[in-house]
C-alpha cells in the first residue's frame, strides 16, 4: 500500500479518501504515460474478454465488494495491462487522441466537482468556459461570435454547443436542418418527401442520424464521387434535379472535412456555393479536420467551411482531449431555436437572465463540463501550439507517404491531405487484414484498415505526438516481415 494516510484516517467518502486514491492513481498513471512514451509495454492490451473478466476479478468485486486501497492498486495494475496504449508512439490506430496533460487533468476536476452544466446554475464556470471556447471556434471558422446575454444592438451571429461526441453533434446539426426545411416535423412527425445528399464515404453517424430523425435511410441520396471518394461538385446539379423531379425536397447537403476512411477533403467552397445558390442547408462534418483551421499551413484545405450552415468539430481527435468532446456550430444562432421546440418546466423558467442554458441546444439533459478539457490545452499550449501539433502530424504523414511510394511492394491509392493514410502491401485484401491482425496481437503497432475504391487497405492515423519517421519506418519493416512469413505478396 502506498501513501501516508492509513485507511482509518481516510474514511469512505472523505476528501482524505479521495486524496489517498487519487494520489496513488495519478502517480501510477504518470508512470504509465512515461512507459507508453518509451513504448516499453506492447501498444495493445488485447486478450479474449473471458480472460480480462477473470484477470480483473470482476465477478468477485461485483458480488462481494470490499475493495480497499491496496486491492485498488492491484486492480488498477491489471486494468492498465489490458488497456489500449494511446500514449505509445506505436498507436497509429483510431482517430482518438492521446490526451494532452492539461486535458487529462480537466477530467480529474470534473470527476470530483461534477458540475452537470446544461443549465447555468449547475456550473457557471463550466458554462462560461463553454461559451468562450465556442466563440473562439466560431471566430476560427470566420463567423460572428455570440454576444453575451443582455448585450445590446445584437445582430446576426453564430452559436454552438459542446456535445458528447461527433455522432451526437451530427445528429443535432441535421435536426436543425430538418427544422428549417420542415418545421412542422417536431409536432406532426416527419414528412415523407425529405432527401439528404450525402457523400458515398460519409461517417456512419450521418446515415444513423438520418434514420433516427425519422427520414428513413431511403431518403439518403449518395453524391457522386471520384475514384478517391471525393465529392464531384459538378455533379450536384444533376443530383438535385433528380431529387426535385422525384417530388422530394432536399433537406441538407453533407460534406466531409475530412473523410474518416481516407482523410481526404470534399471541395467545401464549391459545394457551399452550390448550396447557397440553391437555398440548401450545408452541413460540414469536420469532426477530424476542423482543427487544421489552427494551422496557417493547412487551413486552406478547409476553404469554404464558412459557407456551412452547421459544422461539427471534434476536440477528442486533433485537439488532444480525452473522449468525448465535440462542438456543433451553426452559422445562424436562430437555427438552434428551431431545432428543439420542447420546454421542460423543471429546467427552464422563462429566459435565463444570468447565463445560458445549453440544454436548450443539446440532446443531452445532464451534460459534463466538456469545455475545460479543450480550454486548458488551449490556455497552456496556446493556439499556435495546438496548430503546430496538427501541422506536425499532417507533415509527418505526408513524409511517410513519400517514402512508402518509393518502396517495393507498397501501394498508396492517393496523396494524403491530413494525418490519415491508406496503403497496402501487395494486392491481396485478405493479406491486409492478416497483417493488421498480427501487428495488433503482437502489440507492435495498433493500426486500422479501410476499404477504398473497393479494395482493402491498411490505414493509419498519426495522432500521437511522439510518433516519428523512425516509428513509421519500423512499421513498414514489420509489414514486410509479416507478409513474408505469411507468404505474400506474390
Ligand atoms: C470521428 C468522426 C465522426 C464520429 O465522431 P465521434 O466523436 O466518434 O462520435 C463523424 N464524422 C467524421 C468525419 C469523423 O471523422
Amino acid at each position: 500500500m502506498t501513501g501516508d494516510t492509513t485507511e482509518a484516517e481516510s474514511p469512505p467518502g472523505s476528501g482524505a479518501e479521495y486524496a489517498r486514491l487519487a494520489e496513488y492513481a495519478v502517480r501510477r498513471l504518470s508512470r504509465y504515460i512515461e512507459e507508453c512514451h518509451r513504448a516499453i509495454e506492447p501498444v495493445s492490451g488485447i486478450a479474449p474478454l473471458s480472460e480480462v473478466i477473470v484477470k480483473l476479478s470482476l465477478d468477485r468485486w461485483i458480488r462481494e465488494g470490499g475493495m480497499d486501497a491496496g486491492a485498488f492498486e492491484s486492480f488498477l495494475e491489471e486494468y492498465l495491462r489490458y488497456s489500449a496504449r494511446l500514449h505509445s508512439p506505436a498507436f497509429i490506430g483510431h482517430q482518438t487522441a492521446a490526451p494532452d496533460m492539461p486535458a487529462a487533468v480537466a477530467d480529474l476536476i470534473h470527476g470530483a466537482i461534477n458540475n452537470p452544466m446544461a443549465v447555468y446554475e449547475m456550473g457557471p464556470s463550466a458554462v462560461a468556459v463553454e461559451f468562450a471556447l465556442l466563440n473562439w471556434m466560431i471566430t476560427k471558422v470566420g463567423w460572428q461570435p455570440q454576444p453575451q446575454p443582455g448585450a445590446s444592438g445584437v445582430s446576426a451571429h453564430a452559436a454552438g454547443v459542446l456535445t458528447h461526441g461527433g455522432s451526437l453533434a451530427n445528429l443535432t446539426g441535421l435536426l436543425a436542418a430538418r427544422a428549417r426545411t420542415a418545421p412542422e416535423a417536431w409536432r406532426e412527425g416527419v414528412p415523407a418527401d425529405l432527401a439528404v445528399l450525402v457523400p458515398e464515404n460519409s461517417h456512419y453517424s450521418i446515415a444513423r442520424a438520418v434514420a433516427i430523425l425519422g427520414l428513413g435511410e431511403r431518403s439518403i441520396v449518395r453524391m457522386e464521387t471520384d475514384e478517391r471518394g471525393v465529392v464531384r461538385p459538378e455533379r450536384l446539379d444533376a443530383a438535385l434535379a433528380q431529387v426535385r423531379n422525384e417530388g422530394r425536397r432536399c433537406m441538407a447537403v453533407v460534406a466531409n472535412a475530412c473523410a474518416t476512411a481516407t482523410g481526404l477533403h470534399d471541395p467545401l467552397a464549391a459545394i457551399g456555393e452550390f448550396c447557397a445558390a440553391n437555398g440548401l442547408w450545408f452541413h460540414v462534418d469536420a469532426c477530424h479536420g476542423a482543427s487544421a483551421l489552427l494551422s496557417p499551413r493547412y487551413r486552406g484545405r478547409l476553404e469554404g467551411i464558412g459557407l456551412a450552415d452547421s459544422l461539427v468539430w471534434d476536440a477528442h481527435k486533433m485537439l488532444q482531449t480525452s473522449s468525448l468532446c465535440a462542438a456543433l456550430l451553426v452559422r445562424d444562432a436562430r437555427d438552434f431555436e428551431g431545432a428543439f421546440h420542447q420546454e421542460a418546466s423543471y429546467l427552464f423558467y422563462g429566459s435565463n437572465a444570468d447565463g445560458i442554458d445549453f440544454a436548450r441546444r443539446a440532446i443531452e439533459c445532464t451534460k459534463a463540463g466538456l469545455g475545460l478539457k479543450v480550454f486548458l490545452n488551449l490556455a497552456m499550449r496556446g493556439e499556435a501550439g495546438l496548430g503546430e501539433f496538427v501541422e506536425s502530424r499532417y507533415r509527418l504523414t505526408h513524409e511517410f507517404w513519400q517514402r512508402l511510394r518509393g518502396r517495393a511492394g507498397f501501394d498508396c491509392p492517393y496523396e494524403p491531405e491530413s494525418n490519415i493514410l491508406c496503403f497496402r502491401y501487395g494486392e491481396d485484401d485478405a493479406l491486409q487484414i492478416a497483417i493488421r491482425d498480427r501487428l495488433l496481437r503482437s502489440g507492435r503497432f495498433h493500426m486500422t484498415s479501410a476499404v477504398v475504391g473497393g479494395n482493402r487497405y491498411l490505414r493509419l492515423t498519426v495522432i500521437n505526438p511522439h510518433t516519428d519517421l523512425a516509428t513509421l519506418s519500423a512499421l513498414a519493416d514489420a509489414i514486410e516481415e509479416i507478409a513474408s512469413e505469411l507468404g505474400g505478396p506474390c
